[in-house]
């Protein structure tokens, strides 16, 4: 797990804090931001930004690379932290607590707000696995790695909290989602467990009916989770189910749609069927109903769904995370889904990965390259990395 030393972030200065967020708008278009830039961007006098470049080094928030050529790029925590101390801006949370998840690709926080209530934290963290081994094989990528991660991370959760808003708004069981900056989605911290560690139901019929009418519910919207099981799954003391973890999530008219639903379905009756060790359809009245009784006519039938699907998918390109930001992300996020059952429970997820490196490596490189046009933009002229916390912060 990650350690978060959020007293740090009381002590930052204002000029400490102005550094760093020089560093990462210098990380738009270098991968290793060299001092005098950071300098130049800071535009602190009397070498204010060496020293202060001292202070955050020894917190981790920066890291010094020398490899290629002498300069600075943010660390994790680093991004963390501008992300944090942007919530604490706004007055959305005033404190950080425990770890209480780390995903694949992410780290999940307790927060506190200003009336004591807790919310979840999610840090994003693209590429934390699934680039390890391309990237160790194209000198290309290793090149371009740092600045693309905050990037895409960025993406992911811009993604993550745009469909929690519209599923909440459409009445899906999710968390409710609170704020965004960078990386980093704040929503409703979701009472329970993951199904993961569910031992034991009194209904289990009920929940798995419940399961499955979401995931046909979502496709009816437009939607497919595609990364839909028993991680992503939340189950409180009344059986009552949330679901969460959407950066994967893709349209009814995605060329893999069926592929992806039958996937999700697919898990769910899996999971069902080996833990709760009943036939999932036992004691649901929807399944009963259905006229066949081989093994897939019990389950829901992609065709029939998204022909008259709704298109919650294209509401969604109209709220702030545009169908280009989707085309991009999911060029990478593609073979997240379903990366945490395979990684639990079985061993063959290190050949599973291999396999499809060479589609991966080729979607990323187009991913990169067209992240590449994107940054050629004046680092100094530039706004869209956020405003220099010079008036508001401290
Ligand atoms: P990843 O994309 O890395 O799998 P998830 O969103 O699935 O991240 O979160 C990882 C874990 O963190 C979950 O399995 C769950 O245990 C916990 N978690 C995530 N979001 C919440 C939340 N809103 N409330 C409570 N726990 C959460
Ligand atoms: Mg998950």
């Amino acid at each position: 797990t990650m350690k978060l030393d959020v007293n740090v972030l009381r002590y930052l200065s204002k000029d400490e804090f102005r550094v760093l967020t020089a560093v990462e708008m210098g990380m738009r278009n270098h991968e290793i931001v060299p001092a005098e830039l950071v300098d130049r961007i800071a535009g602190l006098k009397h070498g204010g930004t060496y020293k202060n470049l001292r202070t955050l080094l020894r917190h981790k928030l920066v890291h010094h690379d020398s490899s290629k050529y002498d300069g600075f790029r943010l660390t994790n925590m680093g991004y963390d932290f501008l992300a944090i101390k942007t919530f604490v801006i706004r007055g959305v949370i005033v404190g950080v607590g425990r770890q209480i998840g780390v995903g694949k690709e992410s780290d999940i926080f307790e927060v506190v707000t200003e009336d004591g209530r807790t919310l979840a934290m999610k840090l994003h963290r693209l590429g934390r696995t699934s680039f390890r081994a391309v990237k160790s094989k194209r000198d290309y990528l290793r090149h371009r790695t740092s600045y693309n991660w905050l990037y895409l991370s960025r993406l992911a959760a811009l993604k993550e909290f745009s469909f929690m808003k519209a599923l909440e708004e459409h009445g899906f069981p999710v968390p409710s989602a609170v704020d965004c900056n960078r990386h980093c989605v704040l929503m409703s911290l979701v009472p329970g467990y993951p199904l993961v560690q569910v031992k034991q139901l009194q209904n289990p019929g009920v929940v798995f009916e419940t399961i499955v009418g979401l995931i046909v519910r979502l496709a009816e919207h437009g939607l497919i989770h595609c990364d839909f099981n028993e991680f992503n799954i939340m189950i409180d003391d009344d059986e009552k189910v949330t679901m969460i973890d959407f950066p994967q999530m893709v349209s009814v008219s995605h060329r893999n749609a069926k592929m992806y639903f039958d996937r999700d379905v697919d898990c769910i009756f899996k999971f069902f069927e080996k833990r709760f060790n009943s036939s999932p359809n036992d004691d649901c009245d929807r399944l009963e109903e259905s006229d066949s009784d081989s093994e897939d006519g019990r389950k829901p039938c992609f065709e029939a769904i998204a022909k008259k699907s709704g298109s919650l998918d294209k509401a969604l390109a109209a709220s702030g995370f545009t169908e280009r930001n989707q085309d991009e992300l999911e060029k990478f996020v593609f073979d997240k889904a379903h990366d945490d059952k395979t990684s639990s429970d079985d061993d063959n997820s290190v050949e599973e990965s291999f396999c499809h490196e060479s589609e991966l490596t080729q979607e990323i490189t187009t991913c990169v390259e067209s992240h590449l046009e994107d940054s050629n933009g004046d680092y100094l002229t530039t706004s869209s990395c956020g405003p220099i916390m010079d008036d508001r912060s401290n």
